[in-house]
């Protein structure tokens, strides 16, 4: 029997749905070990976090980007990371994983981090934000605390501030978004570029606070008040700044859903501030069927290792979706049979593609390179067994690598001027570096194709045609293939010369170009968690969580510092 190939998902342009900036500085063997983990420690003496799945997926796929072998040893890697510096890895990485939308979320920066607008330069692609809810209502919270505002005023403060973050979206109807210039929730087909960012939509921690067992029904205003108050008495009595209360996780999920902005949940495994117990989406139930005539899309994220129930909630309610990022990543050569699993009750038209990837530039190849492996193994047995059909697998393919996500967050269709080009070097880079060159050449020296012009339905379907035909993944080496063509999962790019994809170019980023401002020292000696625990790149999701962008309305007076990140809780 022929083995199946699933070439639009191999070369497929990617939309991340959920994913987080990236440290730029240099990380000693300890820092990263501990990036790699949801652990808050490094990886001890005998059990390096090298070995595990993650680690050896990133031996295998990651190494070739930086001119190794295949499998390369840790330190071997680390030395070449360094070598080359974290921003060349960061735009290798990025190219090679062929993601052309980042949805960011901004909420969580234990430390400067790039921005979606850096990861969008860096990648050829575009970046869009996604507001952490928790931040902002500790920032109204704060000022509470400190007498700028009555305890009254926090429903409504939340509401305007959370209301001022959607207006960041795009124009309706315009072919390039100017932030800032249409309302909450609009809708229309935006094009935000680097540099341009549009807010997407919303995300909740509440499963790292209290849990996801939250209120179903709206709070109402008074039972809000009432929440606050009690909270605003423990933070004068010296709490940290960290909501807590399932009443407000309620009431900032529902004032998103006022704005009809998208929602993603946390759910499943995460770092040890997680008791995951209290993390299976089920708890959500009651609050999805109260949420449903709002019509506001509900993103599950992650999910492990309750993908199953995720995906039944996903069928059964029409406004909720999943992904299975993070786990992706961590679970490495064991994504197939999670992704599956995920896949057993969601319909196709709910799954969306996600990295998840935080701090380190490697999760984005490994969530990207994984993700292709694992929905083509799950597609090419189906066909295999004559019970799908080719037609219907690249269909599926295109639907959840990218246009499931393009249609919940309303992101446009347009394919970015350069990611081409990018996607062929990046390719070549992994097996021959002489023709990557070449290739990256050809890049930067091609014309640039403009964004934004894409407005018509003919264009939108050339458009959509040529993100299938865009080589994006890193070609596999010679056993990678074996193992594939078994699959039916083998790039498709592979049979394609370095740079035949470059007609269609940008000469948008120079290879010298270093993308974004301010650059955290690299000099620096690694911080020590035991130290220095609030400049540690942990892993993770809630963590005290310093807002990196708030809404400043007006000057605020001196304040009480901000309790340094909790480990627990
Ligand atoms: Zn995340």
């Amino acid at each position: 029997m022929p083995v199946p190939r699933i070439e639009t998902l191999e070369t497929l342009l990617l939309v991340d749905h959920h994913c987080h900036g990236l440290v730029r500085r240099e990380l000693d063997r300890m820092e990263f070990e501990r990036i790699m983990t949801e652990a808050d420690h490094p990886g001890l003496p005998g059990a390096s976090f090298f070995d595990s799945q993650l680690g050896f997926a990133l031996r295998r796929y990651c190494a070739p980007v930086l001119d190794l072998p295949v499998h390369a040893q840790p330190d071997d890697y680390l030395a070449r990371r360094a070598e080359l510096g974290a921003d060349e890895v960061m735009a290798r990485m990025l190219r090679a994983a062929g993601i052309v939308d980042f949805c960011v979320d901004t909420g969580f920066a234990p430390e400067r981090l790039t921005s979606s607008t850096e990861l969008a330069a860096a990648a050829g692609g575009r970046g869009n934000d996604v507001v952490r809810l928790e931040p902002l209502a500790e920032q109204v919270a704060l000022d509470i605390v400190t007498g700028q505002v009555g305890v009254a005023h926090f429903p409504d403060l939340v509401r305007a501030r959370l209301a001022a973050r959607a207006a960041a979206r795009g124009p309706a109807s315009s072919g390039s978004a100017s932030s800032g210039s249409a309302s909450a929730g609009s809708s229309g087909d935006r094009a935000g570029g680097a540099g341009n960012v549009d807010v997407v939509g919303v995300k909740s921690v509440a499963a790292y606070r209290v849990g996801l067992e939250l209120p179903a029904e709206r709070p109402t205003d008074r039972v809000v008040i009432a929440a606050v108050r009690s909270w605003v008495g423990r933070l004068r009595a010296g709490a940290p700044i960290r909501l807590a209360d399932p009443v407000l996780h309620s009431f900032l999920i529902w004032s998103a859903a006022d704005l009809a902005l998208p929602i993603q949940i946390h759910t499943g495994f995460g770092d040890t501030d997680l008791h995951l117990s209290r993390a299976n989406p089920l708890l959500l139930t009651d609050l999805l069927r109260a949420l449903a005539p709002t019509g506001s899309a509900v993103l599950l994220l992650h999910c492990y290792p309750f993908q199953r129930e995720a995906g039944y909630l996903a069928q059964v309610f029409p406004h909720v979706y999943v992904d299975v990022g993070l786990a992706t990543h961590n679970v490495g050569r064991a994504s197939s049979s999670v992704l599956a699993e995920a896949l057993e009750l969601a319909p196709f038209g709910k799954l969306l593609f996600s990295t998840d990837a935080f701090a380190l530039a490697e999760l984005y190849l490994l969530g990207a390179r994984l993700f292709r492996r694992a929905l083509g193994v799950f597609l090419a047995e189906g066909i295999a067994d004559g019970d799908w059909t080719v037609a219907d697998a690249d269909r599926v393919a295109l639907m959840v690598g990218a246009d499931n996500a393009r249609r919940v967050y309303n992101l446009a269709e347009k394919p970015v001027a350069g990611a081409e080009a990018e996607a062929a070097a990046a390719e070549a880079a992994v097996e021959k570096p002489r023709a990557a060159a070449r290739a990256r050449g050809r890049a930067t020296s091609a014309t640039t194709k403009p964004r934004g012009t894409a407005k018509s339905s003919t264009a939108k379907a050339a458009a959509a045609k040529a993100a299938v035909v865009k080589p994006a993944v890193v070609e596999p080496t010679p056993e990678e293939a074996d193992e594939e063509k078994a699959t039916g999962a083998k790039a498709a790019a592979a049979k394609r010369p370095a740079g035949a994809a470059g007609g269609r170019t940008s000469a948008k980023r120079a290879p010298a170009k270093k993308p974004g401002p301010a650059k955290p020292a690299t000099g620096k000696p690694p911080a020590r968690r035991s130290s220095a625990p609030e400049q540690q790149p942990a892993r993770g999701e809630s963590r005290g969580d310093p807002p990196q962008e708030e809404p400043a309305a007006k000057p605020r007076p001196a304040r009480p510092a901000r309790a340094k990140p909790p480990r627990t809780g």
